[in-house]
């Protein structure tokens, strides 16, 4: 097995030490006929061609290449624009360990190769978020779906919410999520998740209004947190079982650098209680080289402390203002782990 190369944090992103051999040899239409392209409908040109080569760490001809075989593209005042997630799983599955999303991916889940009790103790994170709402009618109060965290052990203090008022508001706690190994019981619930497991999905980032379309992603061989936690909802209800889809935050160690759409299935299991399913958590950490296999038994039930889960159900947004605007409010979130003395 290859060595995952040095990576150094440096003006706010990952760069790698130049690595010739890995820089020559990639195929890039072969790279590009493995993934699915966001489908035009849900398709947001918002990086540059300069970010693009950035991303992947290639060379202008590469981008020439990668237009050839189809990668959507727009043009304004003579320069191509790519969408995000493209270019985020064309690096993702690129093959070199060298392109930016290969390492922020390698980054955000070394936990899931260490001992999973690190991931079972009380965790606390200052939780900011900031509602923005981007064409604002006016004054009215906010809608926000907070971290949802004492019925699994957890603790919410310092909470300040976000006042009426226009434009913008804010949203802050200190938030102790812990974790508790509490596996599936059921074996039905086992059995239509190793069918999910098995079916082949493609994990892929795809944006969050993609994902409640549970049928295109899947159609298109492709999976993500949101879509996967439709989709296994829908299937353990059908099942018999109580089950919804909720959205939360996943915490990493970027501050939120790599926006990760999270979201898992709460179900209620053959003993009465409560256990959640985090079955993209599982497939993403099948990717990596290390041992991941208690890991992703944990994302079968049980709960860990780097996910703060939220009142929001799996196909609603986080936050809304009620001012009357058609635009949807932006919602960003900046999650820190606290260090306590
Ligand atoms: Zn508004």
């Amino acid at each position: 097995m290859r060595r995952s190369p040095a990576w150094l944090f440096r003006r706010g992103r990952w760069v790698v030490p130049y690595q010739a051999e890995a820089a020559g040899s990639t195929s890039w239409e072969k790279v590009a006929d493995s993934i699915e392209f966001i489908p035009a409908e849900y398709s947001v040109k918002s990086l540059p061609e300069s970010v693009a080569r950035e991303m992947l760490g290639c060379e202008p001809g590469d981008v020439d290449r990668l237009v050839g075989v189809g990668l959507p593209f727009e043009e304004r005042a003579g320069e191509r624009y790519f969408d995000a997630n493209d270019l985020y799983n064309l690096g993702m599955y690129s093959g070199r360990s060298t392109t930016q999303p290969e390492l922020a991916f390698r980054m955000l889940f070394r936990f899931a190769g260490r001992p999973v009790e690190d991931l079972l103790r009380p965790k606390t994170w200052d939780v900011r978020v900031r509602l923005e709402c981007v064409e604002c009618a006016g004054e009215a109060p906010w809608h926000f779906e907070e971290p949802d965290v004492v019925r699994f052990g957890g603790r919410l203090e310092d909470v300040s919410r976000p006042e009426p008022g226009a434009g913008s508001a804010q949203f802050a706690a200190r938030v102790t999520t812990t974790g508790a190994r509490t596996p599936i019981v059921s074996p039905v619930l086992r059995e239509l998740v190793r069918e999910y497991l098995e079916a082949g999905y493609r994990w892929q980032m795809i944006p969050v209004s993609m994902q409640s379309d549970v049928e295109l992603v899947h159609k298109l061989g492709a999976t993500s947190c949101i879509a996967a936690s439709l989709f296994l909802a829908e299937r353990f209800r059908a099942a018999g079982y109580r089950a919804q889809a909720k959205r939360g935050w996943f915490c990493g160690v970027l501050g939120g650098a790599l926006d990760l759409p999270h979201a898992c299935v709460e179900v209620v299991d053959d003993d009465g209680a409560l256990r959640t399913v985090d079955i993209a958590k599982a497939q993403l950490a099948a990717r990596l080289p290390d041992d991941t296999e208690a890991f992703r038994e944990l994302c079968l039930g049980s709960v860990y402390n780097k996910v703060i889960p939220s009142t929001a159900s799996g196909n609603e947004p986080f936050g809304r203002h009620e001012c009357g605007s058609p635009r949807p409010a932006e919602i960003h979130a900046d999650i820190r782990a606290v260090r306590r003395s």
